[in-house]
């Protein structure tokens, strides 16, 4: 088992990572006491074949968040073993969703007894949703799978969306309980963090949180999942409400921002150039 960090909570014992691409993680989720099992975000087929044969598992359903092909070019060919039910976003063009979803669904997953509620989360597209479940088997904390909306440390890019629109969707993740565990689709978690370091460089919780998640790294360990009072704590695009993260957008900016959107814009628009 894993050492505990500060930052990085125990994983879920049924949610394992499936490797794929450069940075993507494909969440693998467990039934309790069965063999079933479904994933999140399939960009690519063949590592999770090969996960799902490795732990002797079958496919009862894949769980979609958004249309980019880092996480749906995988559905073609994962729907022709044994069937398993596609869940994706309504609001998005994806080819061979079974059900699709909107804020306020409760879905079902089959076989797997786990009750997941649906967020929309427009901003990085227009349609992105996410998924949260209350529990999962004996572990009491929530879960959140929220694809590229939400990365530890960071957020996903404004492809389609405006920061209104972004910020108010982080805002909804923002209202979850603390300990929800947050399975976002990257391992951009050391880059997102320099990052957070530039934005606030007063921070020791930022800056404890880079040192961390840096060894991680060399050692190869995943820093996904991280939870929502993590994100709240160091997150700078959970913080432009804060006189820190306002400090750095005004530098930006040449003048105050007017309020949390244009804070947010302007740090969002410094991460997409900054190395
Ligand atoms: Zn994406
Ligand atoms: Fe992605």
């Amino acid at each position: 088992m894993k050492t505990s960090r500060k930052f990085c909570p125990q994983p879920h014992p049924l949610v394992s990572a499936i490797p794929a691409f450069s940075d993507n993680y494909i969440w693998l989720i467990r039934a309790p006491g069965s063999d079933w099992a479904a994933v999140v975000d399939p960009g690519d087929a063949a590592p999770v074949e090969a996960a799902l044969e490795r732990a002797q598992l079958r496919l009862a359903a894949i769980l979609l968040t958004h249309h980019h092909g880092d996480h749906v070019g995988g559905v073609e060919r994962l729907r022709t073993l044994g069937q398993p039910k596609v869940f994706g976003p309504r609001g998005e063009a994806i080819d061979g969703i079974d059900q699709r979803c909107v804020e306020g669904d409760t879905i079902v997953v089959p076989g797997l007894d786990l009750e997941l509620s649906v967020i929309d989360v427009p901003g990085h597209t227009r349609g992105h949703i996410a998924y949260v479940a209350k529990r999962l088997g004996e572990d009491p904390r929530p879960l959140l799978f929220c694809g590229d909306t939400l990365f530890a440390a960071g957020c996903g890019r404004l492809f389609e969306g405006t920061p209104e629109q972004m910020l108010a969707s982080l805002g909804k993740l923002m209202a979850l309980a603390p300990d929800t565990l947050v399975y976002c689709a990257h391992e951009y978690t050391l880059s997102n963090l320099r990052f957070a370091v530039a934005v606030e460089p007063d921070s020791g919780e930022v800056g404890a949180r880079l040192a961390e998640v840096r060894e991680m790294r060399e050692l190869g360990e995943a820093t996904v999942p991280s939870t929502i009072g993590v994100e709240l704590g160091t997150n700078p695009f959970l913080r432009s409400h804060l006189p820190s993260v306002r400090r750095a957008a005004a530098g930006l900016l040449g003048h105050d921002p007017a309020g949390n959107a244009e804070a947010f814009a302007a740090i969002r628009d410094w991460k997409n150039v900054f190395r």
